[in-house]
């Protein structure tokens, strides 16, 4: 029998050691923190389950659905009432037909309303422009401004891009971003026809789907089936080196070191560039963008006033709002009916983002204060109305350089020089792509070992 170490216990990890179990392999699968699930993590807040990392996942990602349903996991789709966007002149219901907020229809009501009639003419010049029959614009940033106008950018592209992917659109690549745009760019003419025949071609149904108990249930259903396939699980046991001894592969601890025929580096960029270095090329595993930091903050609210949902299920907050520090809000009773079920009447869960910065984790007294702030803002109540019942500060690092320029090439180069290492396989979201239905996707392929 095969045998196989996995080290990390995030979704990437524990996805990859559920599909080295199923092909027959004997399997071992070594986690640092004291739980498993990585940046999945939820906690009970006023007695009510709250996911503090993911809440949802991509519907589109076929592996990740079908291990939804072979967990006997139910997806449930959020409410249908979508996000609005607050910009320095109002908040605005977000535009219903778009991708990575381009419009597909930029003279439509929706957009007017969020970036004026001028601005929304400017877009649909678009159409106007020649062709794009040859060359490919990889910057994001680039190509909306110069098709659509800034205000798209800044107003619609910023926000959704920057909420959903934690990047500039300045420093995004289309192509990882979205890897059909360029041709159906060619093929159509221009940007919005572009977005439309995206859109056409997607399936229809919500695009994104949560579990009710939280994300969180994923990661107790893959805990429970590693335990049914024998699978040993070790929290608390941070891997310190990976190294090639004749045919197998030696993982050491610091209680231990493990022998095994394959081993599955699944854990964070960092801690896997630094495990590699001893064993690949010094080039792609250097310079690499920081993770991006992400502070949310998870509010329990008595506040009858936000039973009629104000700002559907949430709101996405443009450059250049001064009056908010956070950068997304989502709603989540307002989003996830199971939420709202398991709450008494007029008390509502509402999520806060923050880009990190220095210090913001450990003012948590500030740090509450300013998420009531920013929620009365953002959701348009009196802050008076808003009675704090519980809340709690997480802090993490978001491995969303994928999307950035140039990153995709150094991902290439760190998985051809790790194809010669036979038995040598790397997954996770700093290779994958930040989203669980990539993360998924790419863990599942990396634990059968193909
Ligand atoms: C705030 C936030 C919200 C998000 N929301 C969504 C969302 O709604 N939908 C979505 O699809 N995606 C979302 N994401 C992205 C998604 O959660 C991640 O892409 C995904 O969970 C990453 O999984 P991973 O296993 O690759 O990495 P991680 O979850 O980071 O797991 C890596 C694991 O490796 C462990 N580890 C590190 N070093 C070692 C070592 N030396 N030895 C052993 N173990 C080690 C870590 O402790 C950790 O458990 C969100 C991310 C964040 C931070």
């Amino acid at each position: 029998m095969t045998s196989v170490l996995v080290v990390g216990g995030g979704i990437a990890g524990l996805v990859a050691a559920r599909s080295a179990a199923l092909a027959g392999a004997d399997v071992v699968l070594l986690e640092g923190a004291e739980r498993l699930g990585g940046a999945v993590a939820g906690i009970e807040l006023a007695g009510v389950p709250v996911d503090t990392g993911a809440e949802s996942l991509a519907a589109r990602g076929g592996t990740a659905l079908a291990l939804l349903s072979a967990l006997g996991l139910t997806p449930v789709p959020p409410a249908p009432s979508g996000a609005w966007l607050q910009n320095a002149r109002g908040a605005y219901p977000l535009p219903a037909a778009g991708v990575l907020g381009i419009p597909a229809f930029p003279l439509a009501a929706d957009v007017r309303a969020v970036i004026g009639t001028r601005a929304a003419m400017r877009a649909w010049a678009d159409r106007l422009l020649p062709e794009l029959t040859v060359g490919r614009e990889r910057n994001l940033g680039a190509l909306v401004r110069r098709r659509m106008g800034a205000r798209v950018l800044e107003e619609l592209v910023a926000p959704v891009v920057g909420n959903v992917y934690a990047v500039n659109p300045d420093e995004a690549d289309v192509e990882s971003l979205v890897p059909l745009l360029n041709g159906e760019l060619t093929r159509t003419g221009s940007l919005s026809s572009a977005v439309l025949a995206l859109r056409a071609a997607a399936p229809a149904g919500s695009a994104v789907v949560g579990l009710p108990g939280g994300m969180v249930t994923l990661v107790a259903a893959l805990e429970r089936e590693l335990g049914r396939f024998g699978v040993g699980t070790r929290t608390g046991s941070p891997v310190t080196a990976v190294e090639r001894v004749g045919e197998k592969w030696r993982v050491q601890t610091a209680a231990e070191a493990l022998e095994a025929d394959r081993v599955v580096v699944a854990s964070d960029g960092a801690s896997a560039r630094a495990l590699l270095a001893p064993l690949l090329p010094a080039a792609p595993l250097a310079g690499w963008p920081e993770p991006h930091g992400t502070t949310v903050v998870s509010l329990v609210l008595d506040a009858p006033s936000l039973d009629s949902f104000p700002r559907g299920s949430g709101v996405l907050v443009a450059r250049g709002v001064d009056s908010v520090a956070a950068r997304a809000l989502t709603h989540s009773s307002a989003k996830w009916p199971w939420l709202a079920a398991l709450l008494p009447p007029g008390r509502h869960v509402v999520r806060l983002s923050y880009r990190t910065v220095a210090g913001f984790g450990s003012r948590p007294i500030d740090a509450g204060d300013l998420a009531l702030s920013d929620a009365a803002r953002l959701l348009d109540v009196r802050r008076t109305e808003l009675n704090l019942v519980d809340w709690a500060i997480t802090e993490w690092r978001q491995e969303s350089q994928r999307a950035l320029l140039g990153v995709r090439a150094r991902i290439e180069a760190v998985r051809a020089a790790a194809l010669g290492l036979e038995g040598l396989d790397l997954t996770g979201a700093w290779l994958a792509g930040t989203g669980l239905a990539s993360v998924i996707a790419d863990a599942d392929r990396a634990g059968r070992g193909d």
